[in-house]
Order: C-alpha cells, then sequence, then structure tokens
C-alpha cells in the first residue's frame, strides 16, 4: 500500500496531465490511483476531479472501480 503523501504526488502527476474530460479508456487507466486514494482517507474526486467526473456518468466505470475497491480492500 502507497503512503499517503506518494498517493497526493502521484495524483497530482496524474491531474496535471489530464485534459478537460476523459473517457473509459483514460479512467481506467487512473481507477488504480483513483482507488487507492480512496483507501488512503484522501477525497479521491476532489484530487482527480476528471475521473469523479467521468464516474459519476459513467456506470460502467463505476462498477470498474467498485469491484477494484472491494479487490483492494481483499474481501
Ligand atoms: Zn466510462
Amino acid at each position: 500500500m502507497l503512503k499517503r503523501g506518494d498517493v497526493v504526488k502521484l495524483v497530482r502527476v496524474v491531474t496535471e496531465t489530464s485534459e478537460t474530460e476523459i473517457g473509459c479508456d483514460e479512467c481506467f487507466e487512473r481507477l488504480d490511483s483513483f482507488a487507492e486514494a480512496e483507501l488512503s482517507g484522501v477525497k479521491a474526486s476532489a484530487v482527480m476531479p476528471l475521473v469523479g467526473d467521468h464516474l459519476d456518468k459513467c456506470e460502467d466505470c463505476r462498477s470498474k472501480l467498485e469491484a477494484l475497491l472491494r479487490a483492494l480492500r481483499g474481501t
């Protein structure tokens, strides 16, 4: 598991390289970082607003995130 500081650093890099809107592919690429941030207690949709935005609109990616969160929690 990444340390909180590492997650924030990682998230910042990801956010800086993003455009104004992302698609499912880009969302999926960032889903790992998003889930890690969520699990570290960071508000992932605040630090990765584009992913959060896409997840709001896309049920497909939301269910992928939920599966990922379950896997990371080890349940
Ligand atoms: Zn999507």
